[in-house]
């Protein structure tokens, strides 16, 4: 099974930063990377176009954090579908939970996004994911269930087939406190099998949260867990490519 390492690199990284990370990724991972394990890096929109550049000719591919449902008009400070598709992006996240929760991007904004992005041939990652509270109250697969059925519902089987999940508990995320495997896979497994049942589509499902080089094996060893979706640990190449690395150990 093919393994996805992802990295978000929120509101980070300068020009020199790229230059650097690129240095030291490549030092670290050796072998360089090998088809099985697809990753790709999230960056601001301004340094969309410099970070293309800088890896070409890698198989490092780059996406947008997030993107308008509208294709043009009056929608000052947002940016187009149609611009990343102008400047060859075809990845982006959808409905990351600082998004959901700092810029009150709710399921029905996300459900447009999502559809605008399949209609354009996008891969997009969508974001899940309870808060504390949430899972505190039990309320953890009630809220998985909300997200997916109401992001999902412009969606056909066919066009779920080209989404990529992340289940990304709110609690996990940039908190230091990653999830135990336990929680993670049981999460994923309610996933899977929702969209099993519902759409009649197995995707891939990756967990974000806390990722580090030190955690990362204990969750993507899990045939449920297809990979990360990392936030902190994606600033640094070097520990970026260690992930990259212990993904490799778990292709088949
Ligand atoms: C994220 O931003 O999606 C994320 C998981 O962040 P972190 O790895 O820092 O928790």
């Amino acid at each position: 099974m093919k393994k996805f390492v992802f990295g978000n690199w929120k509101m980070n990284m300068l020009r020199r930063d790229i230059e650097e990370w690129k240095d030291k990724f490549f030092t670290e991972l050796e072998k360089g990377l090998n088809e099985k394990v697809s990753v790709c890096i999230f960056v601001p929109f301004t340094h969309l176009i410099i970070a293309k550049e800088i890896f070409k000719n890698t198989d490092v591919e780059i996406g947008a954090q997030n993107m308008f449902f509208e294709e043009k008009g009056a929608f000052t400070g947002e940016i187009s579908p149609l611009h990343l598709v102008d400047i060859g992006v075809k990845n982006v996240i959808i409905g990351h939970s600082e998004r959901r929760k700092i810029f009150k991007e709710d399921d029905e904004m996300l459900s447009k996004k999502l559809k605008k992005a399949i209609e354009l041939s996008f891969k997009p990652v969508f974001c899940i994911g309870e808060t504390l509270d949430e899972r505190e109250s039990g309320k953890t697969e009630e809220v998985l269930e909300r997200q997916l059925r109401e992001g999902l519902k412009l969606l056909n089987s066919e066009e779920i087939k080209k989404i990529i999940i992340a289940y990304e508990p709110v609690w996990a995320i940039g908190t230091g406190r990653v999830a135990t495997p336990e929680q993670a896979v049981s999460a994923h497994r309610f996933i899977i099998e929702f969209l099993n049942k519902n759409y009649d589509v197995n995707i891939p499902i990756l967990y974000g949260g806390s990722i580090k080089p030190e955690n990362f094996d204990s969750l993507v060893k899990n045939p449920e867990i297809s990979g990360g979706l990392v936030g902190g640990a994606s600033l640094k190449g070097d520990s970026f490519a260690k992930l990259v690395k212990i993904a490799l150990n778990y292709i088949s």
